[in-house]
């Protein structure tokens, strides 16, 4: 599992098996094609989370230069043609085989695919709805909508590798300490990150049940996140957890 580096912050997830491959969310095609040629790969699937140009600018280059078939979310504009998909839905690439779980919030018809075992372990392509230490802007979705969507993602198993699209981990954990300062797992993973990113290296993917410890949009029902959310915005009710998210956001979205 590759994550190749495109723009200035986006990974374009590629898994391959030494002969064929599927990447993930190709917003650019160069990085894409480049790998392939590299390792001499056949690209078999091309799997998109959302609509946004830096997640399906590459689609069509990537798709004429392979023939490689293209799944993408039911309820967005994709370039076609692809295969739509939404909750319950199934992809079956390399020999695996992916579930969807749908997840709006960061937009109307976002996806996320699960594959429940490889090298014996869960793997999730979460695109911009789950962050390491953070989530997606709610560009298109409420703060209900991405409540679920991120408690449908946290149920999954802890060892659940988590690929993420976006290197947004450190600012996203300057914002967790913000938020959460006595959270030692917090401050501990701030340094490994820190050193990763240092020596140029991706923090991702992360895993799920460390991000359970430390992404404070995973816990909006945890006293001192709750607490903190009010020392935002004095208006929040500690027990009402979409209000806590929503004020979370907000506060993200206003911090430096
Ligand atoms: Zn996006
Ligand atoms: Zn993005």
């Amino acid at each position: 599992m590759l994550p190749l580096p495109a723009f200035t912050d986006n990974y374009i997830w590629m898994l391959h098996d030494g002969r064929q491959a599927l990447v993930v969310d190709p917003g650019d095609s160069a990085p894409v094609l480049q790998a392939l040629q590299q390792l001499d790969l056949q690209l078999q699937a091309i799997l998109v989370t959302h609509h946004h140009a830096d997640h399906v600018g590459g689609v069509d280059a990537v798709r004429d230069a392979t023939g490689a078939a293209v799944y993408g979310p039911a309820r967005e504009q994709i370039p076609g043609p692809l295969r739509r998909l939404a909750q319950g839905d199934t992809v079956d690439a390399l020999g695996l085989r992916f579930e969807v779980i749908d997840v709006p919030g960061h937009t109307a018809g976002h996806i996320a695919y699960y594959c429940p075992g490889i090298d014996g372990e869960p793997l999730l392509f979460c695109g911009d709805t789950l962050f390491s230490g953070g989530c997606g802007r709610l560009f298109e979705g409420t703060p209900a909508q991405m409540l679920d969507s991120l408690d449908r993602l946290a149920a999954l198993p802890g060892n659940t590798r988590v690929c993420c699209t976006h290197e947004y981990t450190l600012s996203n954990l300057k914002f967790a300490r913000a938020v959460e300062p006595g959270n030692d797992a917090l401050l501990h993973y701030s340094s490994q990150c820190e050193a990763l990113r240092a020596r140029q290296q991706p923090t991702l993917p992360s895993r799920m049940a460390l991000e359970r410890d430390i992404n404070p949009f995973l816990r909006v029902r945890q006293p001192a996140v709750a607490q903190a959310a009010r020392g935002y915005d004095a208006q929040v009710n500690q027990d009402d957890a979409v209000a806590v998210l929503a004020a979370l956001r907000q506060w993200k979205n206003e911090f430096r």
